[in-house]
This record gives C-alpha cells, structure tokens and sequence, in this order.
C-alpha cells in the first residue's frame, strides 16, 4: 500500500503537489501540518497538507517529504476553505496566499545543527533505544545535522526525539529546532532545595555574615516568597534588594540559588485593572438596538456615524456582549500604526483580553499571537488588526468589526493575493455563521449601495457625542487670492487669520498637503528641464531639509542640483508644494509656536508616529502639518481648525474613484476639528470653489455625493453595476510591453467585446525601469464571474505559450482599487 499527501507550497504555482509518505507518516499526519519538502533541483521547502490519500499522480512520480515540522496542525480547515476561496476569487496561487496568510517564522526553515553537550555526565542507562542511536553518533562527530539525524535514526519525523534529548540535555542545538520561533524565557530564581529545611537555612545564614550583600538578596527573597506565592523573577529580586546582577550570579554560582527559565509571551500588557466601558446616549443606544436588531436577519450591517459620533463605543458594546458568549472578536483596522489611541482605549476595558496583531511586531510575537487565537485562549478573545489579521486561525469566531471600512487601504495592491479584506472578512464571518459590522462615516460607494440593496442592513448615527455640532467648512477661493495678492505663501489671509485666533485662544491646528517633500518638481528657468527619476516615469522631489532630490516610487536620491543638467543653468526653481515647504512656511510665520510634521519622512521607526500623536496630545505641538496619516481615525480634544491647503490635486486624480475618495478624505479630515464643546472649522484652499464634491464636502452632503457618484458609475459601467479586472502586462522592454498586451486585449475582445479597455498606459507607465500597460475588463452583473475567470486563465495559459512574451509578467488584479 502506499500513501501520498497533496501540499500546497509558498509559490506562484497555480496548483497542489503530491509527495510521497510511508505508513506510519500518513497516520500521523493531518491536515495542516507542515512538512519540508523538496522541489525543483534543491530547494527545500516547509509545505503545507492539506490531503492524505492513496492516489498516486498520473504524470510525474511523487518523491518522498524530508521531513515533518509539526506535531499538530498549525492551520486550521476553515483557513484552508478561505484560502480555497481567496486563490479562486482573487485568481491567485494558494501558495501565494499562504505565504501571505502566515508569519513569516512558519515558512522559513533555518538549518538547524545539532551539538553534543559537553557539559553534563549523561548516564546511558538513563537513554532509549533511539536516543541513544543519536547519542552515539555525537561521540564520533562533533555536529549532526537534520537530514544525518534522520538517517540515523530511519526515520523522518525525528522532532520529538530531538525535543527529549534536548530535555535530558544529552545534546544542544544551534537555533531553534526548524523555526526562527523563540520562545522567550524569562530568568527566575528559588532557593536550592537543600537549605530549605530550618537548620540548613540557618546554617545559610551563618555562613554568610561576612558577605552582607549576598544575604541581604537571600533576606528580600524570603520576603517576596512572603508576600506571594508566584515564582521570583530575577529582575524583581534584583529590584527588590537593591542589588546588582553580579551579586544574583554568585549566589548562583555557590549553588545557593537556583536558576531557571520560563516561557512568556512577548507582549504583554500591564493593565489588569479593567475599566467599564462607558454608558452611551440616547442616540448611542438606538443605534446599538438597530445593529443587534439588522444583525438578526442580516449578516453584515453598514453603520453610517458622523464623525466623533462615538461609534468606537457603540462597538465597545458589541464587543463585550460576544466576550460573554465566549466568542471571539476581529476588529480590523486600516493602518495599525496609526491607531495606537483607539488600542489604549480598547485595552482599558478589555484588558488583557485584547491581542495586537501588527506588522512591525517581530516574528516571534506574531506566532505567538498566531498560537493564541488557535487556541482560542483567553488574551487572544479581541484581536485588533490591520488586513492581514483576517488569516488568523480563529476558531470560534462570533463578531468582526470593519472600522473606517471605506479605507483603501484594506486592498493589498502588491503582491498577490491582491484581496480585500473587508470583503474576504465578510466570507470568513460566513464560515462561523458570525456576524460582521462595517463602520464609517463615509461608507464606500460599493457598501452603501448593498445596504441600499438591502443585501446589508444600515444604521445611521448623525449626531456627534455630546452634541458637538459637525465642523463649519468653508471654501477659500484661491484664484483670486492670487489675484488679490492676499497671498503669503501658501496660506490665503482667511486661513492665516483663523491659525491666528486659534493660536491666540490656546487651540491647535491640524493642516493637511497630500504630498511629502519640499516639492515636486525642480525646473530650470532657463531651458525648462526637470530632473527626473532615471528607473521611473516621475520627476524628482525636492527634500530641502537633507538637500536632496528623492524619487518616491523607487527612493532613488541624489544631493540638490546647483545647475541644470540640461544647459547648465543655475537658475533653478522649484513647482508645487509638500508638506515639508509648509512646514517651513509656518516656522517663519509663527516663530514663537512649535509646528510638528507628521508624513512618511517623520514616522519611521517602530515608534514613530506614537511619538508625533503623543507629542500633539500633550500640547507640545501647536500646528500639525501632515498628509492623509491625519484622516485615520485620530481624537483630539483641543483641536479647533482644520486647514487642506490645496483640495485640487485630490480631485484630479485619473482615476474613478478619485471623487468618491476626494470627499472621503477631506470630510474625515475635517472630522479632526472641533470634537468637544466648541465648534470646529475647517478651510479648505483650492482653485474651483465650484466643483461639485467640494460643495458637497462644505454641507457635509454624503447622500447628495453618494446619488451623483452612483449615477457616473452606473453611466460609465464601473462597480457597483460592473466588476472590473485589471490586467498589467509588466516588463522592462517597452515595446515588449506592448506587443504582449496588444496580444492580450486582442484576445480577450474575442470573448467580451466591447467590455475590454485598453491596452492603456497608466499615467506613471515606468516604475523601477519596469513598464507597466494595463487591460480593464468590466463583467456586467449577469455574466458569471466564474465563466469568466475561466476563460481568462485559459486566454492566460495561452499567453505563456508564446515564446516572444515569455519574461512578461501578467498581473491580474480582480476588483481594482
Ligand atoms: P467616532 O469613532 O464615531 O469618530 P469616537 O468613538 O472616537 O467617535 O467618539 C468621539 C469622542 O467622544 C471620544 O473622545 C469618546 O471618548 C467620546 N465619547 C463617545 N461616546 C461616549 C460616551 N457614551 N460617553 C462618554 N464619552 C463618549
Ligand atoms: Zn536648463
Ligand atoms: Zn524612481
């Protein structure tokens, strides 16, 4: 008899691949679990089972698996339904997606060598039959590693061997077995247990009379053991006695006390003391009683609030009433780092009941939060998290929250999978049968037009907390303001007048420029050359506090011109503004007041925007300059104003979306202004006053943006009447690019007519000498999406046939954003 499992493996092969397994390996293993595997010439891969059967392949002869990595499944099978799912529905590889789906400690495989120790006396007596295999072998060499243990010891699953001899520290290993995962092991300490009889304590005592430091240590260890019953840790004793790391080790050292280790998890939250969440307003509760109500007949519910409607705390509800079911919560966030106000607020009443699942958390802590929520323990019941937390192995999953669910954001534009999480959520909820909650106080077009379907249920919430009125927006005409000559700078007199009231009363300011850098663009007066990015199709921004020009597609950089390099001119001058210029601007118009700058050049670091939003919060800035990072979500009591220095280059983006997210953003960052008694304003700059969204923005008209936009869809055949697909044809040849997507639309016209656009280039066709050329494909509502993937992997396997387009990278890109 023979067995085989089918694997999926971390690669853009779009298929399962099956290896061969002898008996006792097929029962032992399951689905889930993680076997190294080779493919191609040497490659060794940790692939994941995802079937056990006895079919041998047709076309090729399965080879054996290395070895076995787990001992129990680490994925569970709803995550291999969603992955199923996302490689269909996302026409990616489930490879792809489990190298996006899982930390990236389960997919590597380090080299792991195995070391005699030379320090302990093993007593043979005392070892197996296998473990004294292995044993033997180490007294002949001084290193072994995996794949010799195996032979060794004929067989491939040798993890538990090597956990025991590790245990009866027969032998040593460089790095940890197979994963970059470490536990963390905190350092403890206890009294040896011969001393712990009165007389020999005594004895103890006595003996150290002349060594005051190293008894006073004993004297406060007796004291903590005293106070609880919890093991010691050495940084608490240290603490405790006042004493040195140096005076813990001697005692160490004459065997007085006893070292040892535990595991802990890395993140750990202090605060054990759990407030209760807040009572709610008349208008908070009925828009509770309306979600619960809408969520007993629907699956998902829009919850439309205005901003600082105090939606956080109407989830707040919702949240603690699956805690008491025991059920577990997502609460997926846009951008994580941007949030650490509503994490603090969130641990407050949730405790350590609450896990983080960030991106710049290490390896480490991401399989330990991975672990928790598959055991459904108690400090991983909430998980708050960015996109990817919706590939976590939730087991009992009952509520996912979407905050800000209109976010771009929630896409991931590269690589694959190119999935959006707020719809792969909705698909995850279904498996538990749990419910989903989107939130936002300017709901994408699509999910609003679902709740109008009825296909969601809608709540309305269009008060603000504490009946703070919504901000007064006005717009400030910049062309005649040019005119008028009531220009300094960038700042109209309307916008300087209002900074100085608001400085005069002690408020703060939040000013928004969506772009970074001095400027854009350096031009020469005298030829009209500017510098551009030599790997992409952009002209260079010019950074003036490092001096630099710097391409923000590939971060190519290079010192400030001093003359042309067209004609060697030194008159250069600079086109557009970013955020740091403003900065600038402020610095010498409000010499006395301390301005703050907040955009992708000043939060680097683990920390950095924490430090910028604390330093806000705390009064330290007066002025906030930054870019849309001002958007997402932020509260603070003391702003008054709210300034968009230029609304124009929001608006004429080339891209359908571009009105819808226009009115997004600046209403959420006119949200920032006036969250508590007062009133707040907000001014908004621009140079067509009369442009529809922008007078929708000013009355706060999200139904009147949501008709018109709708209407343009509807007319131009984009979602949600239309699907749509983008097909880029990507490569460093321009005319290769080209030829293969003039191949590609052509063929693709055969089977959807008129529905293909394209081939087009995108307004920036060359980014890190790579040129891209895009295919759209808009699927009408009755047409089956299925059928229609078919016939675009069928269209795609032909393409790769054809040997003048091979080194052409097709990306495929299902509901673009
Ligand atoms: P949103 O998420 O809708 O923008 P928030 O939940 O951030 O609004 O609420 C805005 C502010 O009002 C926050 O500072 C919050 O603490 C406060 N707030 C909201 N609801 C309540 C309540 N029921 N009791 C006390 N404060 C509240
Ligand atoms: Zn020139
Ligand atoms: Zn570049």
């Amino acid at each position: 008899m023979s067995y085989f499992i089918d694997v999926i493996l971390p690669i853009p092969l779009d298929k399962e691949f099956t290896y061969s397994v002898n008996q006792n390996e097929a029962h032992f293993l399951k689905p889930g679990m993680r076997v190294a595997v080779q493919f191609g010439k040497s490659k060794v891969y940790a692939a994941l089972v995802t079937k056990i059967h006895q079919t041998a392949p047709e076309i090729y002869d399965a080879k054996d698996i290395e070895h076995i990595l787990d001992e129990v499944p680490i994925v569970t099978s709803h995550q291999l339904k969603l992955w199923s799912w996302i490689s269909e529905y996302y026409m990616c590889s489930k490879g792809e997606v489990m190298r996006a789906a899982l930390p990236s400690a389960f997919l590597l495989e380090s080299e792991t060598i195995i070391h005699r120790n030379d320090k302990e006396e093993i007593d043979e007596n005392l070892l197996k039959d296998d473990e004294f295999l292995l044993y033997e072998a180490l007294q002949h060499q001084s290193l072994l590693r995996i794949q010799e243990v195996m032979d060794i010891i004929g067989k491939k699953n040798v993890l538990p061997l090597i956990k025991r001899l590790i245990e009866k520290k027969v032998i040593t290993v460089q790095e940890e077995i197979y994963e970059q995962y470490k536990p963390k092991l905190v350092r403890y300490v206890k009294l040896q247990v011969s001393y712990t009889s009165e007389e020999g304590l005594q004895a103890l005592l006595d003996s150290l009379s002349r060594a005051p430091k190293q008894r006073d240590v004993l004297m406060h260890l007796f004291m903590l053991q005293a106070q609880s019953t919890k093991a010691i840790k050495v940084k608490d004793l240290i603490k405790a006695s006042n004493s040195t790391s140096g005076v813990v080790k001697t005692l160490i050292d004459k065997d007085i006390l006893e070292e040892y280790h535990l595991q802990t998890d890395r993140v750990q939250y202090e605060s054990n003391a759990v407030a209760s969440s807040k009572n709610l307003n008349t208008y908070q509760e009925q828009a509770l009683l309306a979600i619960k109500e809408s969520l007993l007949e629907k699956d998902v519910c829009l919850f439309h609030g205005v901003t600082s409607s105090g939606k956080t705390e109407v989830y707040v509800k919702l949240i603690e009433e699956q805690i008491k079911e025991g059920k577990q919560v997502l609460y997926l966030l846009p951008e994580i780092a941007l949030t650490t106000q509503l994490i603090s607020r969130l641990q407050e009443y949730f405790g350590k009941k609450l896990t983080v699942y960030h991106s710049k958390y290490s390896v480490n802590e991401r399989v330990e939060a991975w672990n928790n929520v598959k055991e459904s323990k108690e400090k991983a019941q909430i998980v708050i998290g960015a996109r990817s937390s919706v590939f976590l192995p939730f087991t009992n999953l009952g509520l996912i929250i979407i905050d800000e669910e209109h976010e771009s954001s929630f896409k991931q534009y590269d690589p694959a999978p190119r999935y959006h999480a707020r719809d792969t959520a909705i698909v995850l909820s279904k498996m538990f049968k749990g419910k989903v909650v989107l939130g936002s106080a300017t709901p994408a077009l699509e999910s609003y037009f679902n709740a109008n379907q009825k296909k969601y249920g809608l709540v309305a919430l269009t008060r603000r907390y504490g009946n703070v009125l919504m901000p007064d927006i006005n717009l400030v005409d910049l062309k005649t303001k040019y005119k008028r000559k009531e220009m300094k700078g960038h700042f109209s007199d309307t916008l300087l007048k209002a900074i100085e009231e608001a400085l005069k009363e002690g408020e703060q300011i939040i000013l928004f420029q969506n772009r970074r850098g001095y400027s854009p663009v350096v031009e020469c007066n005298t030829c009209g050359h500017s510098p551009q990015c030599p790997n992409c199709d952009v002209s260079l921004t010019y950074h003036n506090y490092r001096n630099q020009l710097r391409c923000h597609y590939c971060g190519y950089h290079i010192a400030m011109l001093q003359k042309c390099q067209a004609c060697g001119s030194h008159e250069l001058t600079t086109k557009g503004f970013g955020t740091e210029q403003i900065e600038n601007e402020l610095r010498e118009l409000f010499p006395e007041h301390n301005i703050g700058r907040m955009d992708q050049d000043t939060t680097r670091g683990k920390h950095g925007y924490e430090k910028i939003i604390t330093k806000f919060e705390e009064g330290e800035i007066d002025i906030l300059v930054g870019t849309q990072m001002l958007s997402k979500g932020l509260d603070f009591r003391n702003v008054t104003l709210v300034g968009i220095m230029n609304a124009d280059n929001l608006l004429n983006f080339p891209d359908f979306r571009a009105h819808e997210r226009s009115f997004q953003l600046m209403q959420q960052v006119a949200g920032r202004a006036g969250r508590t008694s007062k009133r707040g304003k907000v001014l908004i700059q621009t140079y067509n006053p009369f442009h529809q969204i922008l007078q929708q923005v000013s009355v706060n008209d999200y139904d009147g943006m949501y008709k018109d936009q709708i209407e343009e869809r509807y007319q131009y055949k984009y979602p949600p009447f239309y699907r749509i697909i983008k097909i880029t044809g990507r490569h460093k040849d321009y005319n290769r690019v080209n030829e293969a997507t003039d191949w590609l639309a052509k063929s693709l016209r055969m089977s959807f007519k008129e529905n293909i656009l394209g081939p087009e280039f995108p307004p920036i066709s060359r980014i890190r000498n790579q040129y891209n050329k895009n295919i759209l494909i808009k699927i009408p509502n009755g047409q089956s999406l299925k059928k229609t993937k078919e016939i675009i992997r069928k269209i795609q396997n032909s393409f790769k046939s054809i040997k003048e387009f091979s080194g052409v990278r097709i990306i495929i890109n299902v509901d673009n954003y």
